[in-house]
């Protein structure tokens, strides 16, 4: 590092109360380390911040400095938009506080908080925010892009429960944007990512949500895959708000509830998570058992655990890629498509996950917020190529590509989610957002002008 580089650092040091971090320094290698390890990237500095005022501090540095800039919340993007090499990366990880008021049922949550650390305060009172169904995922990353989970179709995505946000602005400002204030803003940051701002805090909606919930799990064999997605199908549609769930194509877990010999089986499990009562639940999903599964699992069990039930199965340091799309319905055509391409998927850890949107996330106008979706489509489908053998890599990311172009056909409108690009692809990202990208680059040219917070789903200055 030069002179000059290194009396740069030393002046940023000083002006933060967070760790500054550079390549040599002990802590550096896991405040850089991002949850897809296919991705090797080497920022030149590490800025953790503790404040908003370290995070415009930061933000004045690095520009000042000419370098690229990235921002970390929970570095579970799987493109690794959180590290660029030799750019500086704004980390949050100490912003994890998660304050609730039981009371005007609201949380508000730092932005570097992942969703274990804002279930576990939200639960100490019975309540949720619907978001995620890995619990170390950031809820910033997480929520900026829009976020859905086993509640969507109880309480909608985490951004329709987004009452407030406090924003560092690239020009330094720490504003606060809600439905009144900054309005533009509001719109832009439920749905549109990091684009505008750096978010220090978040003010969530709760509702109330267990702490037991219930969970139905069936697993039919690859086999059955056509009549196990049909009949998932079926469930879904017939579903009541108070159930979430996904048609979940993968392998069979060497759990305790799985017989031996079906350990690692290739198969599709209908996953439903049941926030009303025992017997409506049981009532539910009695259709599922009679079908005779494989194996099934059916318990409560408390809500904390629901959402860290598929933590072990997307470990931090695997290879992932993943692309992601919204299919308006299941036809019995797009089920042959997916069935066909679950038997040519490889990786015992790589998944096509099929996620139902009904209820109320279709209660919110598609206008009403800048999220790229179509809140029409039927399912959200993520197709994730996972591994941990660096040799089988590339066949899991071309078994993604190839199924994500079977499954096109079969698309609402709208590209991808961007919270599931491996790639930020330009013409994708347009596409995710279709006739709101217009009106978010007005936004971006007004927070944004010079395209500082390009390392994400990016929005060019119009
Ligand atoms: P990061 O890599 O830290 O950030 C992601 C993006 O957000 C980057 O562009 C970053 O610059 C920006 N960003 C992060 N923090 C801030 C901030 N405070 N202010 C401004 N910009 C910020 N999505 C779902 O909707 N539902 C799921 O169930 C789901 N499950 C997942 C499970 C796994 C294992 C993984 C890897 C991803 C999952 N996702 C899911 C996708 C997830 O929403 C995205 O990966 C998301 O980007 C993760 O956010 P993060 O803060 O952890 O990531």
């Amino acid at each position: 590092m030069t002179n000059t580089m290194s009396g740069r650092v030393d002046a940023l040091r000083t002006a933060i109360d967070g760790q500054v971090l550079l390549p040599d320094d002990p802590d550096y290698d896991r405040a850089a380390l991002i949850w897809n390890g296919a991705i090797d990237r080497s920022p030149a500095v590490v800025a953790r911040c503790a404040s908003a005022a370290d995070v415009a501090s930061a933000l004045r540095w690095g520009q000042e400095c000419g370098l690229e800039i990235a921002v970390r919340g929970g570095g579970h993007s799987v493109a690794g938009a959180a590290v660029i090499d030799g750019g500086l990366t704004i980390d949050l990880s100490p912003l994890t506080s998660v304050v609730v008021d039981p009371v005007a049922r609201r949380a508000r949550c730092g932005g570097g908080a992942s969703l274990a650390q804002l279930d576990a305060a939200c639960q100490e009172h019975g309540l949720a925010v619907p978001a995620g169904t890995v619990s170390h995922t950031g809820v910033a990353g997480l929520t900026l892009g829009g976020g859905f989970g086993w509640l969507s179709a109880m309480a909608g995505l985490s951004i329709d429960n987004l009452i407030s946000a406090e924003i560092v602005l690239v020009d330094g400002r720490v504003v606060r944007a809600s439905s009144h204030e900054y309005p533009d803003l509001f719109w832009a940051l439920r749905g549109g990512g990091g684009n505008f701002g750096v978010v220090t805090e978040f003010e969530f909606q709760l509702h109330p949500v267990g702490p037991l919930v219930h969970l139905g799990m069936f697993f039919f064999e690859l086999g059955r895959a056509e009549e196990a997605i049909r009949l998932g199908r079926k469930f879904f549609v017939d579903s009541p708000r108070t159930a979430g769930g996904a048609i979940a194509c993968v392998n069979a877990p060497p759990a305790p509830f799985v017989p031996e010999e079906a350990h690692f089986a290739p198969g599709v499990a209908l996953v439903v998570a049941g926030f009303g009562a025992a017997d409506e639940h049981a009532a539910m999903i009695a259709p599922l058992r009679e079908a005779g599964p494989l194996f099934e699992l059916v318990t409560p069990m408390p809500y904390v655990a629901l959402q860290q039930m598929l933590d072990d199965g997307a470990p931090w340091g695997v290879r992932a890629y993943e692309k992601g799309l919204y299919l308006e319905d299941l036809t019995d055509a797009a089920v042959d498509a997916i069935a066909a391409s679950i038997r040519a998927k490889r990786s015992p850890m790589s998944q096509l996950l099929l996620f139902p949107l009904g209820g109320a996330y279709r209660d919110v106008p598609d206008e009403a917020t800048a999220f790229g979706g179509s809140r029409s489509a039927r399912y959200a489908a993520a197709i994730g190529g996972i591994t941990l053998d660096p040799q089988m890599f590339d066949d899991e990311r071309q078994w993604v590509r190839s199924t994500w172009a079977a499954l096109r056909p079969f698309s609402a409108g709208r590209g991808s989610y961007v919270n599931m690009m491996a790639e930020f692809e330009d013409d994708q990202v347009r596409a995710a957002y279709g006739s709101k990208y217009e009106r978010l680059a007005l936004i971006k040219t007004v927070y944004d002008p010079r395209n500082v917070l390009r390392s994400n789903a990016n929005i060019k200055p119009a």
